[in-house]
């Protein structure tokens, strides 16, 4: 019998791992965002109850394999996995996207959390967010010599001093340009996503001579394999399935 495997998605890379596999299979989203209808495996959405909940579930559908395709930024899905495997006896492999390293010219402002962001902005009246959904819910702390943009996969209508923007990548270095000459914006926030679907914000960042303000990575178990793309994680897979 073919090794089931436990894709845990929410990400581009993700469903492009899930457009392989067949009906044994199953993918996983936390229910925030489009759920795909067209995939040969099967497709469930929703937290799983925590670590426990997820060992349980492994458990009970005789799951081989946990591939963690999930967000680098996604830290307590991946911490439940990794324990949950660890509890059900079942190897965790993780696909971990390489951060975004600086390159000459960068004025990258490395930040913990929401507060770190305020004050790295703080001396700047035009910002670009495009690190998710997060500034949504701080729109009525805008201060007022402030204007917000706000990237993110959600509709919102904003305010005078915010602009919600929803738009989900890839986005290219001339839609970029675009954006950045008609928001004359001063400063960047992102995470540091790495790959390339997002990553033309920073070149024109570069262009421009913008600083960049960057959330730091959180820590992320260490996976009995990891993988740095796409393609390496599938050969896995595709061995994985010759052996059983
Ligand atoms: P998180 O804080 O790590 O997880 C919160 C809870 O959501 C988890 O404890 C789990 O609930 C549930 N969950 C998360 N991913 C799941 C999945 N693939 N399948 C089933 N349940 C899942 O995650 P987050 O940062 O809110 O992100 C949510 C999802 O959006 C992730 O799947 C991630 O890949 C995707 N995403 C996140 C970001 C980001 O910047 N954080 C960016 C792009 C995409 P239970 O404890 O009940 O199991």
């Amino acid at each position: 019998m073919t090794a089931r495997i436990l894709l845990l998605g929410g990400t581009g890379d993700a469903l492009r791992i899930a457009r392989t596999l067949g009906p044994g299979h199953v993918y996983s989203l936390a229910g925030l965002g489009r759920v795909p209808a067209d995939l040969a495996c099967a497709v469930r959405v929703g937290g799983f109850g925590g670590a426990e909940g997820l060992a349980r579930y492994l458990a009970d559908e005789r799951i081989a394999r946990v591939l963690d395709a999930t967000h680098p930024y996604a830290a307590q899905i991946s911490a439940n996995a990794a324990r949950a495997c660890a509890m059900a006896q079942v190897p965790y492999w993780a696909l971990r996207r390489a951060p975004w390293q600086p390159q000459p010219g960068d004025d990258w402002r490395g930040v913990d959390g929401w507060p770190g962001v305020i004050e790295a902005i703080a001396p700047f009246a035009r910002v670009l967010f495009t690190l998710g959904r997060e500034p949504l819910v701080h729109l009525d702390e805008v201060p007022a010599r402030q204007h917000w943009t706000v990237r993110c996969l959600e509709a919102h209508a904003g305010h005078a001093r915010a602009r919600v923007i929803d738009a989900r990548g890839p986005f290219t270095l001339e839609g970029e340009r675009a954006l950045f000459e008609a928001g004359r914006f001063e400063v960047v926030v992102s995470k540091n996503s790495g790959g390339g679907a997002t990553e033309a914000k920073l070149a024109v960042a570069r262009e421009r001579g913008l600083p960049v303000v960057m959330m730091r990575r959180p820590a992320l178990p260490p996976a009995q394999r990891e993988f740095e793309s796409v393609q390496d994680a599938l050969d896995a897979l595709a061995a994985l399935a010759q052996q059983s």
